[in-house]
């Protein structure tokens, strides 16, 4: 051969990866596999590969090797016993619940969750015959919820934007007694923060877009879950779905992973400085953070979280109706619908993440027109408060 266009075509393409495979050193780094499919040396290869009796990749929607590399971190560091990582935090929240549930079950739900979470419970779980009971979980109790058609409980290790943390050892021992499985969003927290899994949750889930990923140049999402058996059930539907990462967000998110505990800690530590900040100024009403021992939160985040760490979020009510102003006035920071990015940003719960709940049930759960929502970042923490100490006096 060796024309032109074949050249073209075929120089420098996959079988040098199987050249590379056999030189003795190996890449520092893992490469991105930027491969939709895998090719096979014959007909018996493909066979033992889809038996198990030999490894190998088929079509990156099942596997991808920078996928599997990423969910190798991901079940490492959350103590589970495998992960499968997702386009979205979304794709892995519905993919999971979709592998776990069928018409005619039932799931308990905290009332406080991530609005995407929240609209998929009440509004596309019920067109498949999947009820959600929504009810106020934090402290453990859930034997008044449990159905007979009950087969999952589902809460926020930190829920968004009230910063509020449920006893998740209590709720693990009561959803275990009536055999049901728990599920926990980790994302406001990271296993920097928490492990669920070892408070006791079955599966764990993560808008990866968020901490994890830490750069806001990324979407993406993870569930691990405590068994094998789980993480395949998961693994299957995700096949079905198709709401697989892409290769090059998988690599970037691995790559993300490596700072993931220098990151958290410093934004922790600055949130609570700025927590601190918050709850002594005039103009603030009322500050949401569970490391201020004012919140009804903080004994459980002291017996669940690693130490003196609380996570990068907060939430604080502006007096005098003064929220959008306050907005207006903060110039160092963006203002987004979005968290845990290195810069400092502000959100605005009611018109962005919690846009979709119900006026008079947001106002019932404390999320109000006066509630800005705090992603602290990773600048020196007394420029991050002069920055909201001059927007607070012009208010
Ligand atoms: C952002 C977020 C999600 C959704 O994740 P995406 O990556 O935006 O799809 C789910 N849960 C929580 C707590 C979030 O903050």
């Amino acid at each position: 051969m060796a024309n032109f266009d074949t050249h073209l075509i075929h120089k420098g393409d996959g079988q040098f990866a199987k050249a590379l495979n056999k030189t003795a050193s190996v890449a520092e780094t893992l490469p991105i596999y930027l491969s939709s499919a895998f090719a096979f040396d014959d007909v018996q290869s493909v066979d033992d590969i889809y038996e198990n009796r030999a490894n190998g990749y088929i079509y990156s929607r099942a596997a991808n090797p920078n996928i599997d590399a990423v969910s190798e971190i991901l079940a490492a560091i959350e103590n589970g016993a495998g992960a499968l990582v997702f386009g979205s935090g979304m794709a892995a929240i519905t993919t999971t619940i979709l592998s776990l549930v069928k018409s005619g079950d039932n799931i308990l739900a905290s009332r406080l969750l991530y609005g995407g979470t929240y609209d998929f419970f009440a509004h596309e779980l019920p067109k498949f015959g999947v009820t959600v009971t929504f009810a106020d979980i934090e402290n453990g109790g859930i034997d008044e919820y449990i159905k007979e058609n009950t087969k999952l409980v589902y809460t926020e290790t930190i829920a968004n934007p009230l910063m509020s943390v449920p006893n998740i050892r209590k709720i693990a021992e009561n959803t275990h007694k009536h055999g049901l499985l728990l599920l926990i969003d980790n994302t406001f927290a990271s296993p920097v923060i928490a492990k669920p899994l070892d408070l006791g949750a079955d599966i764990v889930l993560h808008s990866a877009t968020k901490y994890l990923g830490g750069h806001s140049d990324i979407l993406l999402g993870a569930a691990v879950a405590k068994t094998g058996e789980l993480a395949k059930q998961i693994r299957r539907t995700e096949g079905i779905y198709g709401g697989v990462a892409s290769p090059q967000d998988a690599w970037l998110l691995a790559r993300s992973l490596r700072t993931l505990s220098l990151r958290v800690k410093k934004h922790s530590q600055n949130a609570l400085k700025v927590a601190e900040f918050l709850e002594g100024h005039g103009k603030i009403e009322k500050v949401f953070y569970s490391g201020l021992s004012s919140s009804p939160s903080h004994e459980n985040a002291v017996s669940q979280f690693e130490p003196n760490l609380f996570g990068g979020m907060i939430s604080a009510n502006i007096k005098g109706g003064a929220a959008e102003k306050f907005i207006g006035k903060v110039e160092l920071f963006p203002f987004l619908p979005s968290l845990a990015g290195t810069s400092t940003t502000l959100s605005y719960s009611v018109k962005t993440s919690h846009r979709y709940y119900e006026k008079e049930k947001r106002e019932e759960l404390g999320i109000t027109d006066e509630q800005v929502r705090f992603s602290i970042g990773l600048e020196d923490a007394d420029d991050i408060i002069a920055e909201f100490e001059s927007a607070l006096k012009d208010l």
